[in-house]
């Protein structure tokens, strides 16, 4: 492996003078002796801009690329690797199951053009961080000469048997009919349940409250309990809104049962710990359980998330950061994935030269509630 003195055999010179990394299609533009600043992405003095590669289509990435347009301008040039065509509204996807239309959806290649992002459709494989270089699924190799970003999220997965565990992707084609037997009456015991803390906090009791309302508004006779790890109903959001959602589940009639885990022996059958109570019930909705991505190159904490520091650094590496629920941050939120990305946005503001001062990142949890009725913040 040729060293940072000794660049690889047809290597362009980077900014600073020294070996920029390995070709990639942005590179070639700026070869092709495009105008800089002509185009977003281009430096005032005429010199090759930073290089910066976020990896992610959602909330995580498209805040860190709004934040370091606005920040740094065309200091810095953005390549987006994302897989998916969209950017979807996933806190809108609980709301399919009742017949509400579905969750909007924002072509990637649209936001990235007004953003002045460079987008392609490949998945972020690996990092070698010693010589700056984002390695795709596919194969290809992207220098980066300033900076990597990762925001690609966390990895759903079921880790109970004999329950429906919530994909957003599909949700409507998993509840649909499961809010049609509540309606009709097939339904008349129903379970949410929390896998484990490291879950998404809001779907879940937007769930059972619509499934609540459903249930009121068509007469049918239905009993929600909802089992929970948290101490108290949405502990994350402080005790006003724990208070507040207490009364909401009182007056909806849903019994919450918290510090608990929960196991699935059989289908229709909870064993609630501690105390291994049992409980039946005709049906069981549970959120996923979720996975860190556990990147090759860099390092991992407990099941695989991306340890950061308060300035969405990764732990122990100089030009690579991470944001959202990839991260090992303990709150998988969208507001949380965007305040981490706009620290790191700063800072790489900051990296780039921009007369930024970068702050720590100082989670603040704030949420609405999609309720059936109207919608509590
Ligand atoms: C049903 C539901 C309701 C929710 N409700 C709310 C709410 O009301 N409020 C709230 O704040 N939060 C809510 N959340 C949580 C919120 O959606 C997430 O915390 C947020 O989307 C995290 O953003 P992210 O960018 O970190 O990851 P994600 O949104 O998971 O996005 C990850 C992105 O990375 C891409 N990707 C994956 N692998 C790769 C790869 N190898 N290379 C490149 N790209 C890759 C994916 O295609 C995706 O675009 C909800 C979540 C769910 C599931």
């Amino acid at each position: 492996m040729p060293g940072r003195s000794d660049p690889p055999r047809g290597a362009h010179t980077g900014p600073s003078g020294g070996p920029s990394r390995p070709q990639v299609g942005h590179r070639d533009r700026v070869l092709s002796g495009q105008a800089l600043g002509d185009q977003p992405g281009g430096c005032e003095d005429g010199g090759a801009p930073f290089e910066v590669v976020i990896a992610g289509g959602s909330v995580g990435a498209l805040e860190a690329t709004l934040a370091l347009r606005e920040l740094a301008g065309n200091r810095v040039r953005v390549t987006l690797l994302a897989p998916r065509e969209e950017f979807v509204y996933r806190p809108m996807t609980v709301r399919e199951p009742f017949s509400f239309p579905t969750a909007r959806r924002y072509p990637l290649a649209e936001i990235a053009a007004d953003l002045g992002a460079e987008v392609r459709r490949e998945s972020f494989g690996w990092v070698d961080a010693e010589e700056r270089v984002a390695h795709t699924d596919a194969g290809e190799a992207l220098g980066y000469d300033a900076l990597l970003l990762l925001a690609l999220g966390a990895r759903p997965y079921v880790s109970l048997a004999h329950v429906v565990t919530v994909d957003d992707r599909r949700i409507d084609e998993q509840l649909h009919g499961l809010i049609q037997d509540v309606e009709g009456g097939y339904v008349k015991r129903l379970a949410f349940v929390a896998p484990g803390p490291a879950t998404w906090p809001l779907p879940l009791y937007e769930l059972a409250l619509m499934t609540a309302q459903r249930a009121y508004d068509t007469s049918a006779e239905l009993e929600i309990t909802l089992i929970t790890p948290e101490e108290r109903p949405l502990a994350v959001f402080g005790l006003g809104a724990s208070h507040a959602v207490s009364k909401l589940l009182e007056a909806a009639g849903i019994q919450m049962i918290g510090s608990a885990h929960v196991q699935v022996p059989e289908s229709r059958h909870l064993l609630i710990h501690p105390g291994s109570r049992r409980l039946e019930v005709d049906r069981i909705v549970a959120l996923p359980a979720l996975l860190g991505p556990a990147i090759r190159g860099l390092p991992s904490v407990a099941h695989g998330f991306i340890p950061t520091g308060p300035d969405a650094r990764v732990r122990g590496q100089d030009r690579i950061f991470a944001a959202g629920d990839a991260t090992d941050f303990p709150v998988k939120h969208g507001g949380i994935a965007a305040q981490q990305a706009d620290a790191a946005a700063a800072s790489i503001a900051a990296l780039a030269g921009a007369p930024v001062t970068p702050e720590p990142f100082h989670p603040t949890i704030r949420g609405m509630l999609l309720t059936g009725g109207r919608p509590v913040t």
